[in-house]
C-alpha cells in the first residue's frame, strides 16, 4: 500500500518550502493540487522536477476524486495533496481524501510547514496558549452580525482569514461586536517583502485601515474576552426584533 501525504506549501516566500516538501514533489507517484498550473510555477521556482502525474483536486471535485486516488494508494502510489498555499484542508481542499482515507483504513501523513494561522498568531503579541481559528467571516452582513455576536463571550484568541476588499466593513462589525478596546493585530502579506503587522485595538486598527486600506492578504488575530466582557457579553442570539433591523 501507499500513502497520501498532505504537504503545506509556502504562503508567500518560496525558500520556506521544506527538503520534505522538495523530495515529495520530485518523487511521489501523484500530485493532487489545488491548481496545477500554481503546483507547476512552485516546482519551477523550487527548481524541482514533478516525477509523478499531476491532477487537479480542487473544491469542487475533491469528493469525486478522492476515491479514484485512493484506489491507486491502494495499489502501492504516494498521492501528493497541495493546495495553492499553506497546509491543505485549512480553508483550503484536502479533508475529503482524508476521511475517505480513514473510512476506508488507508495510511495517511502530513509534511507540515507554512499556514498563516499559526504565522499570525505568534506575530500578534496576543496570548497563544489557547486560541481559535474562525476561517473567514460570513459574506452577509447579517450572518456576521449573528457569528460575532456568537463569539462576544470566546476568551480564546479568535484569528480570522480576511480580504482586502472586506476588511472594511468586517472592522465596523468588530468594533459593534467586541466593542472598541479589545487589543487586536491585523497580519498582512506575512513571509512576503512588504509583510506588516499592525497592532492596537480594534477601533486604532479600524481607524487605520480607513486611512490606509491594506492591501494583499490579511490574517485578523483579535484578543479574547476578559472576565467582565464575558459576563457582560449579550445573549449569543439575535432577537427577531434585532434580525428584523439588519
Ligand atoms: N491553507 C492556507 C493556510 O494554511 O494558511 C489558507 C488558504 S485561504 C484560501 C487564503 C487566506 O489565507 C487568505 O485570504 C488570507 O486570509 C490567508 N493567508 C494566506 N497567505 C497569507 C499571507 N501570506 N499573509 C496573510 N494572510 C495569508
Amino acid at each position: 500500500r501507499g500513502t497520501v501525504v498532505l504537504a503545506a506549501t509556502p504562503i508567500g516566500n518560496v525558500a520556506d518550502a521544506s527538503a520534505r516538501l522538495r523530495a515529495l514533489l520530485a518523487d511521489a507517484d501523484i500530485v493532487a493540487a489545488e491548481d496545477t498550473r500554481r503546483l507547476y510555477d512552485l516546482a519551477n521556482r523550487l527548481g524541482v522536477h514533478v516525477g509523478g502525474t499531476v491532477v487537479a483536486y480542487h473544491d469542487h471535485n475533491e469528493r469525486n476524486k478522492a476515491d479514484g486516488l485512493l484506489d491507486r494508494v491502494e495499489t502501492g502510489a504516494t498521492v501528493l495533496v497541495v493546495s495553492d498555499a499553506g497546509m491543505p484542508t485549512i480553508n483550503d481542499p484536502g479533508l475529503a481524501i482524508v476521511r475517505r482515507a480513514i473510512e476506508r483504513g488507508l495510511p495517511v501523513t502530513c509534511a507540515p510547514g507554512p499556514s498563516a494561522v499559526l504565522d499570525a498568531l505568534a506575530l500578534s503579541g496576543l496570548p497563544t496558549d489557547r486560541f481559535c481559528y474562525e476561517g473567514f467571516l460570513p459574506r452577509k452582513h447579517a450572518e456576521r452580525v449573528q457569528h460575532l455576536r456568537m463569539l462576544q463571550s470566546e476568551r480564546r484568541t479568535i484569528v480570522f482569514y480576511e480580504t482586502p476588499h472586506r476588511i472594511a466593513e468586517s472592522m465596523d462589525d468588530l468594533l459593534d461586536g467586541f466593542g472598541a478596546d479589545r487589543p487586536m493585530a491585523l497580519c498582512r502579506e506575512l513571509t512576503k517583502d512588504y509583510e506588516e503587522i499592525r497592532r492596537g485595538t480594534i477601533s486604532e486598527i479600524r481607524q487605520g485601515v480607513i486611512d490606509d486600506p491594506p492591501r494583499g492578504e490579511i490574517v485578523l488575530v483579535i484578543g479574547g474576552a476578559s472576565d467582565e466582557e464575558a459576563a457582560a457579553a449579550a445573549p449569543a442570539t439575535l432577537s427577531v426584533d434585532e434580525l428584523a433591523v439588519l
